[in-house]
């Protein structure tokens, strides 16, 4: 993908739908996600449909993403009912990318029938791991041969877009089991992967477990998991081009180009963040409580930040900087490379300026690149310089 194409996708128009359904909460998850309650399942989707109905209407959707949660643990006739309420409020393109996120064990033949003939044709597998004891320490209730059948299941179906969600790192897992689980990814033939290094974040039982003195993820390890898995995907034909992301050519994640482009995307259910028309909006995290503040008539919403000015640019380097192609020249990029940090980074090779544009050049210290972008002073000029 050249950066001229990555930029484009600054104009496209995407919407975020959270399903916070899942079977078990996993002992690290941090998302606004419930379970056991089921119950719930009916009133919330109706919410997210009247959330929808009463947004302001949009031009044709060219990227949807269902996240979650678990969307493939519900009832896909729901789904398709989201799908229907989106396709009446703003329109969908004929040709719009449509995901769903789904764990392996809800995947059979028979549901992912029903999502392709609903309009998905993308779907993202919460795979994580081939490792039975990994799989168990994460606490997934698949196992590895149903990560096989739901991806079969999926290509039979018709899905021409599949995608693979792995985590590296987990305490118990080796080298070996790590090369492993990478092969029979790769094996499976998808056409994005993505592999995200395990992280312990506090008010988890994960959490909680490492404050106790339960052993945590090695971050040299992690790296070293993160380089295997660069140098084996590469070899399989799956170029990087986020800091987390690898895809066959033409199968990067359009919803997620046009988040990481400064795109603008609406975003409906509990827990979910958009951005629009320079404003950036977070609904409420509670299922229950988000439920009725819609069911009541009262805002679901919990935060709106306008980003302008200076802030847009600081915006469009943090999310613009995740990727592989960089961001373009602007005040922000002149500001960091006047910084002390900003020079240091580039001392050390940690960032780079390729053909015009500042690219991080060792992903793994991508946070600390941020932490600099952050850190960064508006220059003195009116806010209408800074585009
Ligand atoms: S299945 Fe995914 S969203 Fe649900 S609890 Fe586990 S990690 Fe979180």
């Amino acid at each position: 993908m050249t950066p001229t194409e990555a930029d484009a996708y600054s104009t496209s128009a995407a919407a975020y739908v959270h399903v916070p359904f899942c079977s078990s909460v996993c002992p690290y998850c941090d998302f606004a996600v419930v379970a056991g309650r089921d119950d719930l399942v009916d009133r919330y989707i109706d919410a997210v449909c009247t959330e929808i109905m009463t947004s302001e209407s949009w031009r044709p959707l060219e990227a949807i993403y269902f996240g979650g949660g678990t969307p493939s643990h519900i009832d896909p006739l729901l789904l398709g009912g989201v799908l229907d309420a989106l396709s009446l409020k703003h329109g969908i393109s004929a040709d719009a990318e449509v995901s769903l996120e789904a764990n392996p064990e809800d995947f059979d033949a028979t549901r992912a029938t029903a999502l392709r003939s609903l309009g998905f044709n993308r779907v993202s597998f919460g795979a994580q791991s081939f490792d039975a004891g990994v799989l168990v320490a994460l606490g997934r209730r698949h196992q590895a041969g149903q990560i096989e059948s739901s991806v079969r299941a999926a290509r039979d179906a018709g899905f021409e877009n599949v995608s693979l969600d792995l985590i590296y790192g987990t305490p118990g897992e080796t080298t070996n089991s790590w090369s492993d689980t990478l092969s029979r990814a790769i094996d499976l033939d998808p056409d994005h992967i993505s592999c995200y290094a395990l992280t312990v974040e506090p008010g988890t039982p994960l959490g909680r477990a490492v404050r106790d003195g339960a052993e945590a993820p090695d971050p040299d390890i992690q790296a070293d998991r993160y380089e295997n898995a660069d140098k084996v995907l590469n070899a399989a034909g799956h170029t990087r081009y986020e800091v987390s992301n690898w895809s066959r050519p033409e199968h990067e994640c359009r919803y997620n180009l046009n988040v990481w482009a400064q795109g603008q995307y609406e975003a409906y259910g509990n827990g979910s963040h958009g951005y629009r028309d320079g404003v950036r909006f977070r609904n409420i995290r509670r299922v229950d409580a988000y439920v009725r503040a819609v069911e009541s008539g009262k805002t679901q919403r919990s935060g709106n930040d306008v980003i302008e000015s200076w802030d847009a640019e600081i915006d469009r380097l943090f999310v613009g900087l995740r990727r592989v192609v960089g961001v373009a020249p602007g005040p922000g990029v002149t500001a960091f490379l006047t910084s002390d940090s900003g020079r240091r980074l580039l001392d050390a090779g940690v960032v780079n300026m390729v053909g015009g544009r500042l690219t991080i050049n060792r992903p793994l210290l991508t946070d600390e690149v941020h932490r600099c972008v952050i850190d960064l002073e508006a220059p003195e000029c009116t806010p209408t310089q800074i585009q």
